[in-house]
């Protein structure tokens, strides 16, 4: 019955082979490649005429929302690192197909300046900007706290928390009533490992910023939630995001004994941009494979 699967078999559930890309990585060269809903997702109309940016929106979890949301009805811009160009086009492609307007804005989230424009500029070629997923992001492990690098925590601060905070304040321009902000934060915010610990705590960073935001921006009738996933098949996890000895059972650990795909977050953030979300805010909502995200 298409209807009723087992989710632990319901995608990917073998070993990874073995795989290794630079920072950022793309997706079109992983084995296999993510699922990000390119023909997996169906659209119901959820989004009609709306207008969303999503940062990182080439690959990944940021991908699923970016197509999703075309698919519900959006028009949708999204950014990536210069590097990331074929995945983009890729993108572009899907959304294209569905009819709806897609907007490509690369630009690295480490520069403040590009940072701020990037909401302007999405903006000005939407018509408008009423849906904010800030999902972009930056994982590198380390082997112990002694071998983290200045640099690399700065880095991880400034595209994780930083650029979230720049985007938001610029974004106040735009927002509508009605206005959804949605940032992708991790399990890592409520388990941190650590071999992650630089990026963890961007991730608790992050769940502080959207509760506090909520009690705010509620009174001007925006929405500010979070989406925790867990160990999802995605770049970032074979750029330096894992160990590469990590790879082959990456979650498998988790209760459900698969990663994740990019896909199965995507109505999350279709719920949590759409009007069917409307009471639901200062969240974070766990997609994790039954990993808690309790604290
Ligand atoms: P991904 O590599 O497909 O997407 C991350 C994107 O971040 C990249 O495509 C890139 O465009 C963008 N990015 C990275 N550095 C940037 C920079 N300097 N400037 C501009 N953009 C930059 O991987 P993903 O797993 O889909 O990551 C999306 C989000 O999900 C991240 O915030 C990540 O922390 C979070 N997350 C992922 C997992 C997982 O298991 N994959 C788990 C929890 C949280
Ligand atoms: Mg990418």
């Amino acid at each position: 019955m298409d209807n009723l699967n087992n989710p632990k078999y319901k995608y990917f559930d073998d070993k990874f082979s073995k795989q290794e890309q630079s920072y950022p990585g793309v997706q079109n060269e992983m084995t296999p490649v993510p699922d990000c809903g390119e023909e997996s997702y169906k659209g119901s109309d959820r989004l009609t005429g709306r207008k969303a940016l999503v940062t990182g929106g080439d690959s990944g979890i940021g991908r699923a929302a970016a197509i999703a949301y075309a698919k519900e009805g959006a028009d949708v811009a999204i950014s990536y690192l210069p590097d990331e160009e074929s995945d983009a086009q890729e993108v572009k492609e899907v959304i294209e197909a569905t009819g709806r307007k897609a907007v490509l804005l690369p630009g690295d989230l480490r520069d403040e300046s590009f940072a701020r424009q990037l909401v302007h500029d999405a903006a000005k070629e939407l018509g408008g900007l009423d849906t904010l997923v800030m999902n972009a992001g930056m994982q590198q492990y380390i082997n112990d706290i002694k071998g983290l690098k200045t640099q690399q925590l700065q880095d991880t601060f400034t595209i994780n928390v930083f650029s979230n905070v720049w985007m938001l304040q610029e974004a106040l321009d735009h927002l509508p009533e009605g206005g959804s902000v949605i940032i992708t934060t991790s399990v890592q915010a409520f388990s941190p490992a650590s071999l992650l610990a630089d990026y963890a705590m961007t991730k608790s960073a992050q769940v502080s910023f959207i509760v506090s935001m909520a009690q705010k921006l509620g009174q001007k009738g925006i929405r500010v939630n979070g989406v925790a996933p867990g160990p999802v098949w995605t770049a970032l996890q074979i750029s330096g995001g894992q160990p590469p000895e990590n790879i082959p059972e990456f979650g498998q650990n988790t209760p459900l004994q698969r990663a994740g795909q990019p896909v199965e977050l995507s109505d999350t953030y279709v719920l949590l941009a759409s009007d069917s979300g409307s009471y639901i805010t200062g969240q974070v909502f766990g997609v994790t494979g039954g990993m808690p995200i309790n604290m």
